[in-house]
């Protein structure tokens, strides 16, 4: 064997991989976590070291990392047929059956589904949607996108313009005609002696107000996720899709609800819509769609949006956009599976049921001084560090305070992720009663270590 060649695993990652969304100097002090498998809601690296997965991986793999059910149904339709496009008037039995089942899960009377094979990618495509909508029906100026600060709709060249993230910049985005509306974080952004109320009254103004000075007629559509999740586990203000839902409505802007995250099941709902109780005009979905079991996105689109682009694209023979693998037979079949399992044997209710405990266990972290609040919906939440719990002033950014408690987290077995100045837990919906102890028991171990260090 060569000895000027890398030979560990944490090695030959960082001599031949580029990383995304990691922190550098942590991977050189650290290493990598290789992983070689998973077991229920655990994964397990290559020294044979277990981690509780607090994260669902990314949000995505609710059923765990072993469901014998998702890797049958995977296995048998590769064996089946293996993959195929959806051009030219083909496409898989299972892309069919897939797109009748999302219709019939969805919010929707009738409607209809496109895929992707990504979150971004179908936020990308929902945006040339309204696009091909505002060029066909004579409107060609209608091209701008809102959404808002703190939002997560991925990383394309679009749906990175869509998020509002200040690390965009490093790309010279958001490209011009993506607007950013204030987050709706009552919490951090509500004034001195607004009520919550007050507060979703001023985030609808916002709107109104927005659209109007840049003209309802160069407004393409309003982008919001029901829980903003990779913002840091932000719900919405109360009453605020109710708040803004009219508004939108007046001047005939579709509201799309980005359910990447929130669908299937997360917030205690199919859809996080369904949660806070509106009807969007179409629903972008990815991420617990396959459980992770297959990388796939999908548009839903509702009566009316499906009409309008049937039309638009029935005036020019067709809808000239696709991916290659859209629709994917083994994706659609993973997703079929997926749904069956959240929906009929009983996972979505899980989460459901282990909601209190779970709120439970992130209220009694949060009486510790160093956090300010605890935030979340079914099961999503996020633990907020703060220096001082009464001013709500934050930890100076240099002591970079949640990488140091999820690195002791992960030292200790135990994956959660920093956001900002938060940490955020969404378990597996299998994860069981005392696995879920096991979780708030060791992160409750390293917030008093941590806070130790730097208070
Ligand atoms: C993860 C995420 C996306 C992007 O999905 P990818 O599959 O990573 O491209 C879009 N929207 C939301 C709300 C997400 O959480």
């Amino acid at each position: 064997m060569r000895d000027d060649v890398p030979n560990s695993w944490e090695a030959r990652a960082e001599e031949y991989s580029l990383y995304g969304f990691t922190d550098l100097p942590s991977v050189h002090k650290r290493g990598t976590v290789v992983l070689t498998h998973g077991e229920g809601p655990y994964i397990v690296d290559t020294h044979g070291k277990r981690y509780l997965d607090a994260n669902s991986g990314l949000w995505n793999m609710v059923a765990g990392f072993d469901h014998a059910g998702l890797i049958a149904a995977g296995q048998e339709q590769f064996a089946r047929f293996p993959g195929y496009h959806a051009f030219f008037g083909r496409m898989s039995d299972q892309t069919v059956m897939l797109s009748e089942r999302l219709v019939e899960v969805s919010p929707f009377p009738r409607g209809k589904v496109f895929y992707t094979n990504s979150g971004s990618e179908a936020n990308d495509t929902m945006v040339k949607m309204l696009w091909f909508l505002a060029q066909s029906e004579g409107k060609p100026e209608r091209r701008k996108i809102l959404t808002r600060v703190n939002a997560y709709h991925g990383v394309t060249v679009v749906s990175a313009s869509m998020t509002g993230k200040p690390y965009n910049s490093v790309f010279g985005l958001p490209l011009p005609g993506f607007l950013h509306l204030s987050c709706p974080h009552y919490w951090r952004f509500g004034e001195q002696d607004e009520t919550e109320e007050q507060f979703t009254q001023r985030m609808a103004k916002e709107l109104e107000d927005t659209i109007l000075a840049e003209g309802p007629d160069t407004i393409a559509g309003f982008f919001a996720e029901p829980v903003q999740g990779a913002g840091g586990v932000i719900p919405p203000s109360k009453g605020y899709f109710q708040a803004v839902q009219p508004i939108l409505k007046k001047y005939g802007i579709p509201l799309i609800s980005d359910e990447v995250i929130c669908g299937f099941g997360r917030t205690g709902n199919t859809w996080g819509c369904e949660t806070y109780d509106f009807v969007p005009d179409a629903i972008i979905s990815s991420k617990a769609l396959t459980a992770g079991y297959f990388p796939m996105g999908a548009i839903i689109l509702g009566p009316e949006l499906a009409d309008r682009m049937q039309a638009a694209s029935e005036a020019i023979e067709e809808f000239p956009h696709g991916f290659t693998a859209s629709g994917h037979p083994v994706g659609c079949a993973v997703a079929l599976k997926a749904i069956d399992i959240i929906m009929n044997e009983g996972l979505a209710e899980r989460a459901r049921a282990l909601t209190p405990r779970f709120e439970a266990g992130l209220a009694r972290l949060a009486e510790n001084p160093n956090i300010g609040e605890w935030r979340g919906k079914g099961l999503m939440g996020a633990l907020e560090a703060v220096k001082d719990k009464a001013t709500k002033t934050p930890f100076d950014g240099k002591l970079s305070v949640s990488e140091r408690i999820a690195n002791t987290c992960t030292d200790h077995g135990l994956i959660c992720r920093p956001l900002g100045q938060s940490i955020v837990l969404c378990p597996p919906f299998i994860i069981t009663e005392g696995q879920m102890d096991e979780m708030f028991e060791k992160l409750e171990a390293a917030l008093k270590q941590v806070f130790a260090e730097v208070a």
